[in-house]
């Protein structure tokens, strides 16, 4: 019987079966950032351990490195602490670090498949959920807590139970304006926020194998949003050439070794899975959340959910919490819900391509006044690139601010927050209350070009219609 890329990947990579029934499971690749590593480098210290292997931990900073000020000090004294914190600790532990200084910084999970670091058939840890995103290219990657970061520099290893798989196949074609971040809020939104607990979710079909890498990151990125702890996509072709001489991609001979490997570790065409869900990509449209998880979802031309519709009394009292929170009525359109912030950004979304299909879209085109507008780089690489090929100045043009490259307004760690009950059009992963900066802030998840076209009207709306796409 044929095997699945997880299982092969987890029998590979396993040490030992504990105690309690987890695996300690060895993991090849460690990405590190300045927020949950210092408490965890703190632990090594008191136990007077070193870092096993120095030489597979990467670090960057992301999370609560200003977007604007990119020069230290840093007027934020805690984003100044914790910086200069993580330049102490890979100093003084030996591992790789990308700091502002070296162009090649940027949100770990941009940073982490740009290097060629990220390879299929790996493990890879890091203590940010959306991990997930290195299963594009068919690794087995987990996002982590603060203890599991110091075990693995210590150990190089963790412990982790065992999980199922379940495919989910996109078959047929996506229609205009539908992009792989619809896809991921339609699976979310058919199958729960907590559907995927318990499983990794192998993603398929011919929607898949037409996906760029960085489409297939977004995907994957957002695995744990519908509760799966893993998501990934087998490698193949498309996964060669994205990783070919990249700077810690193999070279000469160990290129051809690798590619072999990795074109073997994929799920075998008799593999068998735990659960199979089939999709028709023509039923995914444009996809907007209007709750407070990413699973209260709907396509842009919805009504949003009424309390009423709620199928058990639990139900309800999460559509009524999510209403009342959102400032939303239930039965009402979600489009022309009126925004204050537009956000094109983060790990999900922060890619050259995602920048690159917005500014073919945004150019000649202006800001709502109303609106505050940020576009911010998943790396200082993007940013490069990005400015090479003019999309910041179409950004700029139109009304955007273009920053410099961090997780910005993904999660708010910095000052890129939203305040009071401002309600932004994201093309980030979360939606939960407060999640961007402010206790009463409004998250509306949606795809970058969703959100351009939020920018421009003002409002929620649907960018097939801005910007003359048809349907
Ligand atoms: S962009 Fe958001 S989800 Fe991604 S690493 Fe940063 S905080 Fe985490």
């Amino acid at each position: 019987m044929g095997k699945t890329l997880f299982q092969k990947v987890w029998e590979s990579h396993s040490v030992a079966t504990l105690s309690n029934g987890q695996t300690q499971l060895l993991i090849d690749t460690h990405l590190i950032h300045e927020v949950t590593s210092p408490q965890a480098f703190g632990m090594l210290r008191d136990l007077g351990l070193k870092v096993a292997y120095p030489q597979r931990t990467f670090a960057t900073v992301d999370h609560i490195v200003p977007t604007d000020q990119r020069e230290e000090p840093f007027s934020d004294s805690l984003a100044d602490a914790m910086i200069k914190e993580l330049n102490r600790n890979a100093k003084e532990f030996g591992v790789t670090y990308f700091d502002l200084r070296s162009g090649k910084q940027g949100i770990v999970h941009v940073v982490g498949p740009e290097q060629g670091i990220t390879q299929p058939g790996t493990t890879i840890a890091c203590g940010d959920s959306h991990t997930a995103t290195h299963g594009a290219f068919g690794a087995i990657a987990f996002g982590i807590g603060t203890t599991q970061v110091r075990d693995i520099l210590a150990t190089q290893t963790m412990a982790l139970s065992p999980m199922k798989v379940r495919r989910i196949n996109v078959d047929g074609e996506l229609r205009p304006g539908v992009y792989s971040k619809d896809v991921i809020l339609h699976i979310i939104r058919l199958l729960g926020a907590g559907g995927g607990k318990g499983y990794a979710y192998e993603y398929g079909g011919s929607i898949f194998d037409g996906f760029t890498m960085e489409e297939r990151m977004t995907v994957c990125n957002m695995s744990i949003e519908g509760g799966a702890r893993a998501g990934y996509v087998n490698p193949d072709e498309k996964t060669f050439e994205y990783l070919k001489g990249r700077p810690y991609s193999p070279k000469g001979e160990e290129w051809d070794k690798a590619v072999a490997a990795w074109r073997a570790v994929a799920s075998d065409a008799d593999a068998v899975y735990d659960d199979v869900v089939n999709i028709r990509a023509e039923d995914v449209p444009p996809t907007v959340t209007w709750g407070v998880s990413p699973d209260q979802a709907i396509a842009v031309n919805e009504q949003v959910p009424t309390v009423e519709s709620g199928t058990n009394p639990e139900q309800r009292i999460s559509i009524q919490e999510a209403l009342e929170y959102m400032k939303l009525e239930g039965g009402a359109p979600i489009k022309g819900t009126k925004i204050d912030v537009a956000f094109v950004g983060s790990c999900t979304n922060g890619r050259l391509s995602d920048f690159r299909e917005v500014a073919r879209f945004l150019k000649g085109k202006k800001v709502a006044g109303h609106v505050k507008a940020i576009a911010v780089p998943g790396s200082q690489i993007v940013d490069v690139l990005a400015r090479q090929e003019g999309i910041d100045q179409v950004f700029t043009e139109a009304g955007f601010e273009w920053r410099g490259a961090g997780c910005s307004m993904c999660l708010a760690m910095n000052p890129d927050k939203l305040v009071g009950d401002q309600l932004c059009a994201s093309s980030s992963n979360r939606n939960f209350k407060g999640r961007q900066g402010s206790p009463t802030g409004r998250t509306i998840l949606m795809s970058p070009l969703m959100v351009a076209a939020a920018a421009v009207t003002g409002e929620v709306a649907d960018a097939r219609e801005v910007f003359s796409l048809s349907a």
